[in-house]
């Protein structure tokens, strides 16, 4: 019978297998991490169009850990049917917008009516040079594709493109680089459908406060149909990857993210190693493509923890004899291909953004954390995020190192909350709105300068509530 660590015991095999991983796929990520297949369809997408007539399937998030039975799942065809069902909806109906479902919070969830704009997608030039339209319900791998044939890009993008495009900068989606802002910051005018129905509109001329509010609102505001973007001309980029002892890397990172257009790294628990990936702009017009990134290396981690869990000393000398850190990895394409990768493996997730110079102190405080929980395989990630002036944008006029820590939706995630939430906490962090985190309004209104503008506004444009479920409301203070 094969003993379930041989693959791990075979030196060569299995080092190639974690350096495949470490490399391949954008990273370390994939070979690394779960995700969805970009093929796959969304799990709030798998009520159709006709849900609209239908009896609404159950909703649940891509983690399995949000879900609810809506009455409604309202799946309009246009911008005008939207405004008219939302003008005609019954007193004290409560609508909440979805997107993809990828978000880990319960932002989604109602027993009453779900908005989604999957049949709103579709990308087109804006009459302003260097701006795109991009429709609501847009996913982002349609929205890189359609603007790829324009000859334009996103200027960044997060670690997959499933994601709506209205639901992504809804949470304060962002990728990484130092001087690369969230995808919202990129946002140069909305339209909405509020929840009185009417279409608004906001530009840096036209409801600027709104502009201000709308582009990280939770869905609190309206419904987002339309975003007028900033893009740049299409480019490609080239990707490294390599291994380095983790405290190494960590003191580095600084300076790569100084040096290099996008710079993260993945924490590999119990190994001592990181994997650093680095993006920068390629003009040599090669194509270098990598092996499609497989699971094998969470795997090997996750068995390596099931086997070995019991020694953290053997478990970080097993790693540490088959991790191979003189490999490295490179691969050459258009930046979408490169920088949003899939994540088959299901899993929960927090992340918190604290001030770029607390990045460092704060990440050896998560790792110190972690490691002292056997339990603990998935890698941790690291980005750098720049500063924005959207009013709930966590990075609002703070340049940001992004922490994000993963255990297995089959596992406990509990620990995310009580143990890693407070030390992000004393590192002045901002929780991603999509990602697991337990502060409500008043400690929110602590880390958001302008928290109470935001409070005021949505009060006016929604005054009955009726975008709003419990989690919003516990969120933005709202008791009535
Ligand atoms: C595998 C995985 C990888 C991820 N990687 C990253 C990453 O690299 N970086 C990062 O920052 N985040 C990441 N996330 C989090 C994810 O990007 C966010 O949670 C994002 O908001 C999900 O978009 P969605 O379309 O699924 O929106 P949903 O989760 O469906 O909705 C999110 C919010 O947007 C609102 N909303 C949706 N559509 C509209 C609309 N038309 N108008 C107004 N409001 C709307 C909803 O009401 C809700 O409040 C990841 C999540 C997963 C599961």
């Amino acid at each position: 019978m094969t003993h379930p660590l041989d693959s791990l015991r075979r030196r060569g095999a299995a080092s190639r297998r974690l350096l495949l991983r470490a490399g391949a796929g954008s990273a370390l990520g994939a070979a690394l991490w779960p995700g969805l297949a970009r093929a796959q369809a969304p799990a709030a997408a798998a009520a159709s169009a006709s849900a609209s007539q239908a009896a609404p399937a159950p909703w649940r998030n891509w983690s399995g850990l949000q879900q609810c039975q809506p009455r409604r799942h309202f799946v309009p065809a246009n911008e005008a049917e939207l405004a008219q069902a939302l003008r005609d909806a019954p007193a004290g109906t409560t609508l909440r917008s979805v997107g993809a479902g990828h978000s880990f919070t319960p932002l989604v969830p109602t027993d009453q009516w779900l908005v989604s704009l999957d049949r709103l997608s579709g990308v087109a030039r804006a009459p302003v040079a260097g701006a795109a339209l991009v429709q609501g319900g847009t996913r982002l791998a349609v929205v890189s594709r359609q603007l790829d044939t324009l000859g334009l890009a996103l200027p960044n993008l997060p670690d997959i493109d499933v994601q709506s495009y209205a639901g992504a900068i809804s949470t304060g989606t962002h990728g990484t680089g130092r001087e690369l802002p969230a995808l919202h910051a990129e946002v140069q005018a909305l339209r909405l459908v509020t929840a009185r129905g009417e279409v608004v509109e906001c530009s840096a001329s036209k409801n600027p406060e709104l502009l201000a509010a709308a582009r990280v609102s939770l869905g609190s505001l309206g419904v987002i149909t339309q975003a007028q973007v900033r893009v740049v001309p299409a480019y490609n980029l080239h990707r490294h990857v390599w291994l380095e002892p983790a405290m190494q890397l960590l003191e580095r990172a600084p300076e790569l993210a100084r040096k290099h257009r996008n710079f993260e790294f993945y924490y590999l628990p119990f190994t001592g190693y990181a994997a650093g990936i680095t993006h920068d702009v390629d003009t040599s017009a090669e194509v270098l493509t990598v092996q499609a990134a497989d699971e094998d290396v969470l795997r090997d981690l996750r068995r390596l923890r099931d086997w070995l869990g019991f020694s953290p000393a053997l478990r970080r000398k097993v790693a540490g004899w088959l991790i191979d850190p003189k490999q490295t990895e490179d691969a050459r394409n258009r930046a979408w291909r490169l920088l949003a990768t899939q994540r088959p493996t299901r899993f929960n997730e927090t992340e918190y953004h604290v001030p770029a110079e607390a990045g460092l102190a704060c990440v050896k405080e998560v790792i110190a954390a972690l490691e002292k929980r056997s339990e603990v395989f998935f890698p941790l990630e690291f980005r750098f995020v720049a500063a924005d002036d959207a009013w709930l944008s966590p990075f609002y006029q703070r340049a940001s190192c992004s922490i994000a820590v993963h255990a297995a939706a089959d596992e406990a995630h509990d620990y995310l909350l009580s143990e890693i939430g407070p030390i992000f906490q004393r590192h002045g962090g901002r929780p991603h709105w999509g990602k697991l985190h337990s502060l409500g309004a008043a400690q929110l209104a602590a880390l958001y300068p302008r928290f109470k503008d935001f409070q005021a506004l949505r009060r006016d444009m929604d005054p009955e509530g009726r975008l709003l479920n419990p989690h919003l409301r516990s969120l933005l203070g709202v008791t009535a």
